[in-house]
């Protein structure tokens, strides 16, 4: 590598975040020869949490499978790439999900907006609640609007608002689903922030969301559904990504930055080969947890800020089977566990009915979701269990009880952050610190977003913070 470069940007981690950036940052240095641009990333692979395996005509996706399709750049950004012809809805024909209560799967109601009922209407007959239960979360237009503007958790708000058993059974397996958390601990302001603007513009969240869907007059936006995907798996944007990026900058895999040190202007970093590069400006675009121990010596304040994130480790198992030995007609995206039904699986997605060519013809692929806080996966757990226990899940809830034709694990060891109570100041004070220590730029899932679409924005942001800064010490 090239020590002396006057002007030299490094993305630590290259994940969807850590990729992005570089992408842009290689655009630049198109125009730009001076600027020289590295990747550094611990694994064998870029792409982070995106991995797609292709199983004897299965196409298993390890971690995410598919986006938010109201959150535009994902998508914008494979139109970009190339990719647009790729992109694909979920099935608007297999359009439901389940909850499983006691072991019985329940429809979900229509119209669970925003990861929260939005319709009396639909809740009223989806049979997921006691009449008592749907009686309570049917007055919440007539629930007294809170005067204490104090934060507050998930499962208080939605308690508050639409009683426990909304909260326990339909509201709580959706969120703590995602982020494998605990509603009683995440922020609301952090996780459904469009919920306490509705409370407060509206005096309720049901007549907020109805007017919302009355001012929209029906409008539907691009996609049928509200998730997107690729038809080749999300291992599609990371190749086409990698591309440009393997063009123009040096991509370094299955390295590691181990201590990153400031020599007045120009960051030192000390890599797992040996070797020390220096940069002009750093992106890290690792968990929050990794881009402490990299600070500790730049920014102490900054690494301690940044080790207040706290993380679950989740694992999703793939089963292959064949169609005829799973009982239960597969007519939807799947299920969410509520942690009430004290099972280990938060959910399961049955892969075939949601997208796709996800496996040969007359055969099924299911996901089975484990971890979250209180249950986590830790390092003692062997696959064989993670395996067992998704095996138990499906025999009890779909009925299936044939061994599996192919099986794979996927772990992801503090792999979910938590935007718990007190997120949002968090991540303003970790800013403002990280804006008080030149060069350093920070992007990733922890901050402002779990989503693949968050992820590409903070990318970018971070990429362009780092040619501003780049013109700026220039001057
Ligand atoms: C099982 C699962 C399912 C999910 N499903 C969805 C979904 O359906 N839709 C959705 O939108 N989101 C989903 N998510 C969330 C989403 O996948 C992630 O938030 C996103 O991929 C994170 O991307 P990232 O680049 O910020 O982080 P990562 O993908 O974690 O990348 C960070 C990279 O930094 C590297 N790194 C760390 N430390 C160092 C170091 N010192 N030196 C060099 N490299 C380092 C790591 O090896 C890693 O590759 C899911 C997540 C999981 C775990």
């Amino acid at each position: 590598m090239n020590d002396a470069a006057p002007r030299r940007v490094v993305v630590v981690g290259g994940g969807i975040t850590g990729l992005t950036a570089a992408y842009r940052l290689a655009e630049a240095a198109k125009k730009d020869a001076t600027l020289v641009v590295d990747l550094i990333e611990s694994n064998d692979r870029l792409g982070g949490k995106i991995v797609t395996h292709r199983v004897g005509g299965f196409l298993v996706e390890g971690g995410p499978d598919t986006w938010l399709a109201r959150k535009p750049e994902a998508a914008a950004l494979c139109k970009e790439l190339g990719l647009g012809e790729q992109l694909i809805p979920t099935n608007p024909a297999r359009r439901r999900a389940f909850v499983s209560r006691r072991g019985k799967l329940h429809q979900l109601p229509e119209g669970m907006s925003g990861l929260v009922p939005s319709r009396i209407g639909p809740l009223f007959f989806s049979g997921v609640l006691s009449p008592l239960g749907r009686l309570r979360a049917a007055w919440e237009p007539f629930v007294r609007g809170s005067t204490n503007d104090a934060e507050e958790s998930v499962a208080s708000f939605v308690t508050r608002r639409m009683g426990r058993e909304t909260y326990d059974y339909l509201v709580e397996p959706l969120v703590c689903g995602l982020s494998g958390g605990d509603g009683e601990k995440l922020s609301l302001d952090a996780n459904l922030p469009d919920l306490k603007e509705l409370e407060r513009e509206h005096g309720s969240v049901l007549r907020g969301m109805r007017r919302a869907r009355r001012a929209s007059k029906g409008e539907v936006g691009e996609y049928p559904t509200p998730f997107i995907s690729l038809k080749g798996g999300l291992q599609e944007l990371v190749d086409a990504l990698e591309q440009p990026v393997s063009e123009r900058i040096n991509v370094l895999t299955y390295t590691d930055v181990v201590t990153a040190r400031r020599v007045d202007r120009t960051l030192l970093l000390d890599l797992s080969n040996g070797e020390t590069i220096t940069a002009t400006a750093v992106i890290l675009a690792t968990p929050s947890y990794a881009a402490a121990d990299l600070l500790e010596e730049i920014n102490p304040d900054l690494a301690e800020s940044l080790r207040t994130i706290p993380f679950v480790s989740n694992a999703a198992v793939s089963l292959g089977f064949r169609e005829a030995d799973v009982p239960r007609r597969l007519n939807g995206y799947g299920y969410v566990v509520p942690r009430k039904e004290g099972r280990l699986a938060l959910a399961c997605s049955w892969a075939t009915s949601k997208l796709p060519e996800r496996a040969p013809e007359g055969c099924v692929l299911l996901r089975v979701f484990l971890g979250r806080t209180g249950q986590e996966i830790d390092d003692a757990t062997a696959d064989n269990d993670l395996l067992d226990w998704a095996l138990e899940e499906i025999e009890s809830v779909l009925g299936v009880s044939e061994r599996p034709m192919f099986a794979r694990v996927f772990r992801y060891p503090r792999s979910m952050p938590q935007y718990t109570l007190g997120h949002l100041d968090r991540v303003d004070g970790i800013e403002r610190l990280a804006g008080q220590t030149p060069g350093v730029f920070l992007a990733g899932n922890s901050y402002r977003g779990v989503g693949i679409s968050d992820c590409i924005r903070s990318g970018q942001k971070a990429a362009f913070a780092a040619l501003r800064y780049l013109e700026e010490i220039a001057c």
